[in-house]
């Protein structure tokens, strides 16, 4: 089963992510701020994180570049989660180390399919540069 990191402040919208993601088959751990999201993706092997970037504390961008930085596989996709996607924000959540965004709100019948499509536009493009 593949496990999958949920970093989300908000309850609604974790709530939201869960019901999706749990239905799709995935297993899922959470954290409500980028301190803990953090030790969580140190602590055990996870093959996706959703990255909330308005957080408490550290913010989705900095727990990102900390994630980067650190020794974790830098395969692991990071998507992030935003609701503030305006110009500038696509260059800075990139240049952060995530593969994607999605904006919210987030629609529970739709994200799967959205990370989905992100992961493979991302394996994509990575495949055609070597
Ligand atoms: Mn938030």
């Amino acid at each position: 089963m593949k496990k999958v990191l949920v970093v989300e402040d908000n309850q609604d919208n974790l709530k939201l992510i869960s019901y999706a993601l749990k239905r799709a088959g995935y297993e899922l751990v959470s954290a409500t701020c980028g301190e803990d999201g953090l030790e969580l993706a140190q602590a055990e092997p996870l093959d996706l994180i959703l990255m909330d970037i308005n957080l408490p504390g550290i913010d989705g961008l900095e727990t990102t570049r900390r994630i980067r930085d650190s020794e974790i596989d830098g395969r692991l996709p990071i998507i992030a989660i935003t609701s503030f996607a305006m110009v500038g924000d696509r260059e800075r959540i990139l240049a952060a180390g995530c593969n994607g965004y999605i904006e919210k709100p987030i629609d529970p019948l739709a994200i799967v399919d959205q990370i989905h499509s992100i992961i493979e536009r991302w394996d994509h493009e990575n495949t055609d540069r070597r």
